[in-house]
């Protein structure tokens, strides 16, 4: 069945859009100020590796917990500096964080959206282009289709976890907690594999979580040595421990 979208928002499918953003542009960097961004856990891992601190470090001097739309976990979201009201990140020349930076700069001007189908395991990604009057990018004479922009961007691996991590949110959106409520012992774990990856690193060695499944001895050695990996570990285990389902294997 076609998927219906309100009448201002159309899809881009194969079609080209114009853009480039570039330091000769006017508006260069104001879209790094005064903006409200959500940051997922795959974001908050690349950002904290790039700036070379802790997680919990991180998290305490550059984020803010929000109630997003899941009532039953919290979200996340970038502080911005004081006075400037702009991204911690963003120095003179541009963005200090630009290999690293999060999901959502790296896919403006355009926004995600995925239909998924769980029962028959599909799902379709949607693109929509924005069009915010001070951004100047879209006037110059450049043009991709979604997927040049998704290349050129290297948004693949950011798409692949946040699926991942929505994968789990849409659990979380079920009250896993229940007589425990918000902010109870699973919570607290959840928040910590998804947020604080160096914290569930090093709870993982203190319980030996590996060793209650069957995991190939190298991918143990790459998720003691891997975020990305760790992190993927994290979901599927909180899958697990909130569901009694996942990929993992007991032994
Ligand atoms: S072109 Fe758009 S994205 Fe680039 S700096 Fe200007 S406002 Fe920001
Ligand atoms: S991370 Fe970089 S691109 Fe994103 S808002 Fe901050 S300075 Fe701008």
């Amino acid at each position: 069945m076609k998927k219906e979208f309100p009448e201002d928002m159309v899809p881009l499918e194969n079609k080209e859009f114009r853009f480039s953003c570039h330091s000769g542009l006017q508006c260069y960097t104001l879209c790094c100020k005064n903006v409200d961004m959500y940051l997922f856990p795959y974001d908050i891992l690349r950002l904290k590796n790039a700036v070379g601190l802790d997680s919990e470090t991180f998290l305490r001097k550059h984020t803010h917990m929000v109630k997003g739309v899941n009532p039953y976990f919290p979200s996340l979201m970038l502080k911005l500096t004081d006075g400037q009201n702009a991204c911690p990140f963003l120095l003179s020349d541009g963005c200090s964080v630009y290999e690293d930076r999060p999901s959502s700069c790296r896919t403006y001007p355009l926004e995600r959206a995925v239909d998924r189908d769980a029962p028959r395991k599909t799902r379709k990604d949607y693109y929509f282009l924005t069009d915010h009057p001070y951004c100047l990018g879209h006037g110059e004479n450049c043009s991709f289709t979604v997927n040049e922009w998704a290349r050129n961007q290297k948004i693949h691996i950011f798409n692949l976890m946040n699926d991942l991590w929505a994968e789990l949110d849409s659990i979380f959106l079920m009250n896993p907690w229940q007589g425990e409520g918000s902010g109870g012992p699973k919570q607290q774990l959840s928040f910590m594999a998804c947020y604080n990856i160096d914290g569930f690193r090093k709870y993982t060695q203190s319980n030996d979580i590996f060793g209650h499944f069957r995991l190939a001895r190298e991918l143990k050695k790459e998720m003691e040595r891997n975020d990305t990996e760790l992190l993927k570990f994290g979901f599927e285990w909180l899958k697990f421990v909130l569901t009694g389902k996942s990929n993992l294997v007991k032994k």
